[in-house]
């Protein structure tokens, strides 16, 4: 894969800030259970955060190619912390086209500064891979709507300033035709969250986010209405590609560390490198993530050309979070006893990268899209 200079230069800015001010307190955020805002902040004024957005909302009006290098740079450091790209880059998105202009104004520009997290309400605790199948209600009240209900596993709820929210309007026969989307900020009367008890990712943290009668203004809806599903989902196939990057960074930062560890370590008399059944399960991943990752940029540089990309996106979804499992996995067998420590990255990369083996629809759902894809291409 090759870059442009100035793709060289913005991944080098991001590298150097991942690895000085991200890398190091990767365990530590595990602890705090949070992101700190402090650090949102800088990598909002390093142009970090959803540069593909567009300047006059307060972007930088990038490829998203570039966003790939930033996602990928931020989950080598901290795949934690890729969730605020992650995030960003899906619902600037979606508020830079489907919100009131003036609303659009006011939280782009707060999203890419790092002034503001906005999280992502598609599931509710019936299900998440019937994604248009939801009951949350959101009643239309003269120039407002009411909104009633429950999402679940919802990333970063508890830290985030807003919610994409997708609602229902119509009748539940509709189907994707009666949803909605709302942009909500957090502190409305009525909305409260309660946090999941993780296996991973516990920096980013899973909340169920509960709606009581919450008042929103109708200027707060994306889109027409009924369009949530048709329109506004679209963002997603750019998530997909982002979020294989996020992984395959994680993966990365386990074999990079791997390819060191084996060369220190000896056993038989020897560095554990001289043997090829250490070394080949490593170049096996190296292949894997280099592959995978290919599968990403080509993916974000049909979205830059604007040429469809939506069953790409699924692929991106599906292998590059099973890939970077399967990486680290064998990473932390490679470091022996150590790799079993809590002292060492590995087992904590593996609980975050598995999180999103699930998170944003699981690897059935995304070959489900590829075949759908495919079988009306073949039409
Ligand atoms: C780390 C993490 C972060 C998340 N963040 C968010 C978030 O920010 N916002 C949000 O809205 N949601 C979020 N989620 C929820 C996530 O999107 C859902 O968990 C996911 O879509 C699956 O839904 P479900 O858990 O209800 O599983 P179900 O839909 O109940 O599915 C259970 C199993 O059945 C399989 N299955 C279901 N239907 C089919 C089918 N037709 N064919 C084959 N297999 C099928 C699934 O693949 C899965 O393995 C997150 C989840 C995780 C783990």
């Amino acid at each position: 894969m090759t870059f442009t200079h100035e793709q060289v230069q913005f991944r080098d800015t991001a590298r150097r800030f991942a690895r000085e001010k991200v890398a190091p307190l990767y365990q530590q955020r595990e602890k705090d259970g949070r992101v700190d805002r402090g650090l949102v902040r800088d990598m909002g004024a390093l142009g970090l955060i959803a540069p593909e957005l567009p300047e006059a909302l307060g972007g930088l009006g990038l490829a998203s190619v570039i966003s790939g290098l930033v996602a990928e740079e931020i989950g080598y450091a901290d795949i934690n912390v890729a969730y605020v790209q992650i995030l960003a880059s899906l619902n600037g998105a979606i508020i830079a086209r489907h919100a009131d202009p003036a609303l659009a104004a006011m939280w782009v520009e707060r999203i890419v500064s790092g002034d503001a997290i906005v999280a992502i309400g598609l599931t509710e605790p019936r299900g998440g891979s019937d994604a248009a199948n939801l009951a949350l209600s959101a009643r239309r009240d003269g120039t407002d709507y009411i909104l009633k209900g429950e999402k679940s596993s919802i990333s970063m709820a508890d830290q985030a300033d807003a919610i994409v929210l997708f609602a229902r309007t119509g009748e539940a026969a509709e189907g994707a035709r009666g949803v909605s989307a709302f942009l909500v900020p957090m502190d409305m009367p009525g909305v409260s969250t309660l946090r999941f008890n993780d296996l991973g990712s516990k920096a980013i943290g899973r909340s169920s986010v509960f709606f009581d009668d919450v008042r929103i203004p109708a200027a707060n809806r994306l889109a027409a209405e009924g369009a949530g599903f048709v329109q506004v989902m679209q963002g997603f196939d750019f998530s997909r590609a982002l979020i294989g990057l996020q992984c395959l960074g994680a993966a990365q930062a386990s074999l990079d560390e791997s390819w060191a560890y084996v060369q220190q370590r000896e056993a038989f008399g020897a560095p554990l490198a001289a043997n090829q059944g250490v070394t080949f399960p490593l170049a096996e991943g190296e292949g894997l993530v280099e592959a995978t990752r290919r599968l990403c940029y080509h993916t974000l540089a049909l979205r830059d050309a604007g040429a469809q990309h939506t069953a790409e996106a699924a692929m991106c979804k599906w292998l590059g979070p099973k890939t970077a499992v399967d990486v680290i996995h064998q990473c932390l067998l490679t470091h022996g006893h150590y790799g079993w420590s809590t002292d060492l990255p590995h087992q904590q990369r593996l609980r975050d990268v598995m999180g999103l083996e699930i998170g944003d629809g699981t690897a059935q759902i995304m070959k489900l899209i590829v075949a759908r894809e495919r079988l009306k291409a073949a039409r």
